[in-house]
């Protein structure tokens, strides 16, 4: 067995004891591996293990990945990582889902530049929950009128929300950010959206995002080692 497919069982089983652990069903968090900054090589290696979904971070290099593996129809590709409104047709033409939704104007731009051809986008709103400035997402205070105004735009389907926290030392810290994305996602469920989407957590944190209610972790370092600067 090859490096990634070994770490990918790995993360799968910490995933698998995650669930246990918070009385979740088996099988009820999905994994997206992150493969920024990694070659083509290594997403194939995870592909053969198994693994079908896969999160990119830059619009360029991941478009190029997603033209490369055009022949695989099971392949989901996710956009995560901050989009600039001048690269969003690349984004709306070539990607299954983007988590990065932070402002009205990015959805808008998606929205009408989603071919006709496929199907809705599927999205997350991005929510800083952590009040770092230097963070993206939208302010939690904006973030349900911000989810009713993307969940009414056609050419999208809003599917949940994703926060990327601040690093935290122990375990209790790393859950209260989880913890206010979750509480969040509840009331915008009570209030009638069909939200299914929590996606938090990755490579250092992924128990505590569980533990919270995550239903998709995102996971780079755990799964393809290290990456260089990008
Ligand atoms: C890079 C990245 C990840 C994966 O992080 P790891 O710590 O390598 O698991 C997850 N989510 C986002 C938005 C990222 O940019």
């Amino acid at each position: 067995m090859s490096v990634i497919a070994d770490n990918l069982q790995a993360v799968r089983s910490r995933i698998s004891a995650a669930e246990r652990a918070a009385g979740r069903a088996p099988g009820s968090v999905g994994l997206l591996a992150v493969s920024k900054t990694k070659p083509l090589a290594d997403i194939l290696a995870a592909r053969a293990a198994g693994q079908f979904a896969f999160g990119e971070n830059y619009v360029q290099e991941g478009v190029e990945k997603v033209l490369s593996t055009t022949v695989d129809r099971e392949i989901i590709w996710h956009f995560i990582g901050p989009l600039q409104s001048n690269k969003s047709r690349l984004v709306a033409e070539h990607f299954d889902w983007v988590h990065s939704i932070d402002r009205l104007k990015i959805a808008e731009r998606l929205s009408a530049q989603r071919p006709v051809t496929r199907a809705p986008l599927d999205v997350c709103v991005q929510v800083n929950v952590s009040g770092e400035a230097s963070k993206s997402g939208c302010a939690p205070a904006e973030a349900a009128a911000l989810c009713r105004a993307v969940a009414g735009l056609p050419g999208l389907c809003l599917r949940g929300l994703m926060a990327i926290p601040e690093p935290a030392a122990d375990a209790a810290a790393q859950r209260r950010p989880f913890r206010q994305l979750r509480e969040l996602f509840d009331q915008l469920r009570a209030e009638g959206l069909a939200l299914d989407t929590l996606s938090m957590g990755m490579s250092h944190d992924l128990e505590a995002a569980i533990a919270e209610g995550a239903t998709l972790v995102r996971i780079g370092t755990a799964i393809f080692g290290e990456r260089n600067t990008p």
